[in-house]
């Protein structure tokens, strides 16, 4: 069984949703940077007030803070890891690299789940979001609005200050600028991990070929 793998993908093309269901089916932790760092901000703490000013604008925050996010989980949690919305730049995929090494303890899985423009803005500015256990949330699908509490932990709905069409914008201009490099990175590094999943297809679907991807060549290992 794989277990330290990378969920690469746009907006809303359900990195966290399958994070999610995958993490409970084996027990792998669910590292999401995004919701550790509206983590931060909700808490007020030094790093998630500086991440809020380049998050609420649809900007991705430095590589040196990311890093240094991840880092900290790392040496907290251990290296057995499913890694959600990191890396999201080449430079951060560097560090990732050198700092498995360091470790001998090497990525053996990365799935790209791609999505089309016009799914991904229908889904985005439609999206529920838990700021507090950061669980979203599609309204076609739940039939959820933003009075309604959180299925999963009973705290307040909100639309996240990024899911606006403006800043959705800039955050795709950011994905095909700066993170998909990273797919071109890991297609020269490391292409017999690197596996693409179209996200255009149900959510369930999705997650048989993930697993099928995960429990792979089990026999071999
Ligand atoms: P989405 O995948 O829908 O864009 P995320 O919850 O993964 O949402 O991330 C929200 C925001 O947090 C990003 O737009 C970016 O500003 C910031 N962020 C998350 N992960 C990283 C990262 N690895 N590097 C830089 N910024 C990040």
């Amino acid at each position: 069984m794989k277990r330290r793998i990378v969920l690469l993908g746009p907006p809303a093309s359900g990195k966290g949703t399958q994070a999610d269901r995958l993490s409970k089916l084996l027990g792998i932790p669910h590292v999401s940077t995004g919701a550790l760092l509206r983590s931060e901000c909700t808490r007020g703490t030094p790093l998630g007030i500086e991440a809020d000013s380049w998050t609420s604008r649809g900007l991705l925050v430095p590589d040196e803070l990311a890093v240094r996010l991840i880092t900290g989980w790392l040496e907290a949690h251990g290296t057995t890891f499913l890694f959600d919305g990191f890396p999201r730049s080449v430079g951060q995929a560097e560090r990732l690299d050198a700092i498995l090494g360091s470790l001998f303890a090497p990525l053996d899985l990365i799935i790209l789940l791609e999505l089309g423009d016009d799914e991904i803005c229908r889904r985005v500015t439609a999206r529920l979001t838990c700021l507090k256990c950061g669980a979203t949330f599609s309204p076609f699908l739940n039939g959820l609005s933003v009075h309604d509490p959180c299925p999963r932990c009973g705290s307040p709905l909100a639309k996240r200050n990024d899911d606006s069409v403006e800043a959705l914008n800039q955050r795709l201009n950011v994905y095909r600028k700066i993170t998909l490099p990273v797919v071109d990175y890991y297609e020269r590094t490391a292409p017999k991990l690197l596996h693409r999943i179209s996200a255009e297809q149900e959510s369930d679907a999705v997650f048989d070929d993930i697993k099928t991807l995960v429990w792979e060549n089990d026999r071999e290992d």
